[in-house]
């Protein structure tokens, strides 16, 4: 029988480790080794640098389902203003996202279930990178994670502000929003400010865009489903007395389902498009599809709220809460395979918002963490 004290106790120890030292994506060359090292000491096989720096570890016992648990390692270019002994010692970086919360919480899990083994399959351990707008978990697929690593599902966590320690919070569909970009190019005719009609405006035409822009949402979309477009950056013109040779817009487009995703780029195209016929001016947008909807498969899900009413009792366990605007390169994983991704809640007396400088993640709900995957394990590879 494992000691859990002891090992919460190291699972904290790890954690302000990764803490002390974040590193950006794709550069988590320490952290990964580190995770390495600590998966072989637990009799883990390991494969290392899938998808540049993530990480597998293989715990097989006997022939059986296979189940994979993925954490993420990255930090944030953000410098910390807190003051905890293992506060960042990388200026300019960490780990505010609690990532490193994640990737101590999933090692624990590693350690209990290969010391205990109360399972029958395989489990696959996923550290993976560049969770952070890099799209880490598309690189592991590309490098062919789930070839080498066939599992049966696949599951993530992350920790949660606006929830209370340790509940756990899990949707039938939508958790998690897409997460496009777009930049739109107005060119017009510059000229001089005192004779407008000798040139074409961009920054007329441009500003009435952002107005047509913005009846997407309000007129296109259906109002029962959620679409977010926001113009977060209009750049144009030099000098005061000139009217300028062109307009750049740029911003971001969330949406809850994919076929609105779908919907908002298509009409979007097609106001640029009816722009770009207007006499003397050329409007172009380039469409970068992100991140997509992180959409649970309801029977993965199912299994999630179910392992949380028996671990934490019905009052911690929640079943779909509004979903986050936010979002989460999990998504790329639950488009390839069944699975589920749910919230941890991590607020005590105080609620910090994750991506803020002095947030640190929360050292007490590591060990219901460690404890989940390994119920979540057992329940789903019976011996
Ligand atoms: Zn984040
Ligand atoms: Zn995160």
């Amino acid at each position: 029988m494992i000691d859990m004290k002891q090992l919460v106790a190291d699972a904290t120890k790890w954690r302000r480790s990764f803490h002390q030292h974040p590193e950006l994506g794709f550069n988590e060359h320490q952290t990964s080794q580190k995770v390495a090292e600590l998966l072989t000491s637990f009799g883990l096989e390991v494969q290392t640098e899938i998808g540049v720096t993530g990480v597998v570890g293989v715990l097989k016992n006997g022939d059986g389902p296979t189940i994979g648990l993925r954490a993420d390692m990255d930090a944030l270019p953000i410098q910390e203003l807190g003051c905890a002994d293992h506060k960042s010692q990388h200026k300019g970086c960490m780990h505010a996202c609690g990532h490193d919360g994640h990737t101590a919480m999933l090692l624990g899990a590693a350690c209990y279930l290969a010391a205990e083994k109360p399972f029958q399959g395989t489990v696959y351990f996923i550290f993976q990178p560049a969770e952070e707008n890099l799209g880490g978990a598309q690189k592991m697929i590309e490098d062919g994670l789930f070839e080498r690593f066939p599992v049966d599902a696949v599951y993530g966590l992350h920790n949660w502000p606006g929830l209370p320690a340790g509940d756990i919070a899990v949707n039938d569909g939508a958790m998690m929003a897409s997460l496009d970009t777009f930049e739109i190019k107005v060119t017009g005719k510059g000229c001089h400010a005192a004779m407008p009609h000798m040139g074409v405006d961009p920054i007329v035409a441009a500003s009435d865009l952002v107005l047509r822009l913005q009846t997407i949402v309000s007129r296109h979309v259906s109002p029962l489903e959620s679409a977010v477009l926001s113009v977060t950056m209009f750049n144009s013109g030099e000098a005061i007395n000139v009217l300028p040779e062109s307009a750049t817009l740029q911003g971001t487009v969330r949406c809850l389902n994919s076929q609105v995703r779908k919907q908002v780029e298509q009409v979007m195209t097609e106001y640029v498009a009816s722009y770009d016929m207007s006499p003397g001016l050329q409007v172009s947008l380039t469409f970068n599809r992100g991140y997509p909807v992180t959409t649970n498969h309801p029977e993965n899900a199912a299994i999630i709220y179910e392992v949380a009413k028996g671990l934490c009792g019905q009052d911690k366990a929640h079943h779909n809460l509004q979903p986050s605007m936010a979002s989460e390169d999990f998504a790329f994983m639950l488009e390839t395979c069944p699975g589920a991704y749910f919230w941890l809640g991590v607020d005590e007396d105080e609620s910090i918002a994750l991506h803020n400088p002095y947030y640190d993640f929360n050292d007490k709900v590591i060990e219901v963490a460690i404890k989940f995957w390994y119920e979540l394990v057992k329940q789903q590879l019976p011996k």
